[in-house]
């Protein structure tokens, strides 16, 4: 089948999850052929991960959509990343805050941040910045961030990422070790958090400071 078509039919299944309109617009938008690799470009608009080497994933439409729905992402706002991966979902949010607005996004293994850095290039994204380190602890370069989307699964929610979201900011993050639920953290105006699970996810996990160990 075309690709273009495979693109639309994946999209179009993403409505039944309720995703909100201006996802599944961004995620039209965003060619996910050009963050996987050749071998499994064929499956590039299926509803599944991918490896993109290094023993780790792009994660599956449904679950990029799911965590863009949840972000409310908005024009304008500054958003931090943890896990660029393939890129993909930076690309996707880099559609959602538009040209006013900016992705920071952190990758722990340097080919891989050179691979995204490569992919977001080549999809034409200029409101994307890409970091090599341990992002378990998020930036304190660039924050307070509007939004703050963790793509790995974390042992517990770290202290630092909750004090770099800003008021009125929303978190996603995976949390757990055999079974991951989806969380998602409120930072209301006045400060006060409020942490809601969502279902059960699995990533990979988060590595570093505040995630787990790299033996585990
Ligand atoms: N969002 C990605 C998928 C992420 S897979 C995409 O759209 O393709 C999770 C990524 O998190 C992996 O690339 C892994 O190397 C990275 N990761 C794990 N621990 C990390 C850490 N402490 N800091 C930054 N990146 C980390």
């Amino acid at each position: 089948m075309e690709r273009e078509i495979q693109h639309k039919l994946l999209i179009n299944s993403l409505r039944s999850l309720g995703i909100r309109q201006s996802v599944l617009d961004a995620m039209m938008r965003v060619p996910r052929h050009l963050f996987v690799p050749e071998d499994v470009i064929a499956s590039a608009y299926t509803d599944t991960p991918l490896p993109i080497g290094h023993g780790q994933t792009i994660s599956a439409p449904h679950m990029v959509a799911i965590m863009c729905d949840r972000l409310d992402l908005r024009v304008g706002q500054k958003v931090l990343e943890i896990g660029t991966g393939s890129g993909y979902n930076a690309a996707i949010m880099a559609e959602l805050v538009g040209k006013e607005g900016h992705i920071y996004s952190i990758e722990r293994i340097q080919q891989l941040a050179d691979l995204a850095k490569k992919n977001i290039e080549a999809a034409g994204y200029e409101n994307v910045t890409i970091i090599r380190d341990d992002g378990s602890g998020g930036s304190l370069d660039h924050a307070p961030y509007d939004r703050i989307n963790v793509t790995s699964a974390a042992p517990s929610i770290p202290n630092p990422l909750i004090q770099q979201l800003s008021n009125g900011g929303i978190m996603t993050i995976p949390v757990g070790n055999f079974t991951q639920r989806l969380y998602i953290v409120r930072k209301e105006l006045d400060g006060s958090v409020h942490k809601e699970a969502e279902g059960e996810v699995v990533f990979v996990p988060l590595i570093g400071k505040y995630g787990f160990q790299e033996h585990e």
